[in-house]
């Protein structure tokens, strides 16, 4: 489990880091609003304590932010003491829990805990199809727990594959999803592109249904999680 941590109090950044270490995360830290939102929007993070009072952006914009921007990581609010409005406004940006400092360490890590348990019980943020894996948020997919090297267009073909599975897709279906609008939208091409995923994730994971489309399956024998 990977957290971001925003605080830009240099003492209660150095106890929270080392408290969870402890508790076996991995930990990136941001000293500021600037960097949080760069790095909230560009990796997969498991969740993220954010301080609302911050340099250069504040915690409620970044949150906005990334929730504009589809950034679904559960977000564990830091506010001021009796600052109630901070807190309203902290939900409003799309705070999934809340901490008023100060706080005990053991009530932060018990929160966290709770706040990965229920974003693991929700939507799960990568998809699987047998030993197929994609993460959405890293753009990264793999089979069988070793990466895959896709083109862009190959990546979106799996990715979209993947959100259908079991379900017949025509061609058309995936040229009018896969490609933007000033492509030369050839639906043979659809042909070559799967092709070459089939090379890359095994060939019988995606199945040619004559004159309908394909279908992207699990393997016999692969448990089969949605
Ligand atoms: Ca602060």
């Amino acid at each position: 489990m990977r957290i971001l941590l925003v605080e830009d109090d240099p003492d209660l950044t150095r106890q929270l880091k080392a408290a969870l270490a402890d508790a076996d995360y991995a930990v990136d830290h941001a000293p500021d609003g600037e960097e949080a939102l760069y790095l909230g929007e560009n990796e997969p993070y498991d969740a993220v304590i954010l301080d609302l009072g911050l340099p250069k952006m504040d915690g409620a914009t970044v949150l906005e932010r990334w929730r504009r921007a589809s950034v679904t990581t559960p977000v564990l609010i830091l506010t001021a003491r009796g600052a109630w409005s901070e807190k309203v406004a902290g939900f409003d940006a799309g705070a999934d829990d809340y901490l008023t400092k100060p706080f005990h360490t053991e009530e932060l890590l018990a929160r966290l805990r709770a706040l990965l348990r229920r974003s693991a019980g929700h939507a799960a943020p990568s998809l699987a199809c047998g030993a197929l894996r994609l993460d959405p948020r890293a753009a990264r997919a793999s089979v069988n727990g070793e990466p895959l090297r896709l083109t862009s267009l190959e990546y979106r073909l799996l990715h979209y594959l993947m959100m259908h599975q079991g379900r017949v897709i025509s061609r058309t279906e995936l040229v009018e999803h896969l490609y933007d609008q000033d492509f030369d939208r050839d639906s043979n091409t659809i042909e070559v592109f799967v092709g070459r995923l089939r090379k890359k994730i095994g060939p019988d994971r995606i199945e040619t249904v004559r004159g309908l489309g394909y279908r992207l399956i699990a393997l016999e024998g692969e448990a089969t999680e949605a």
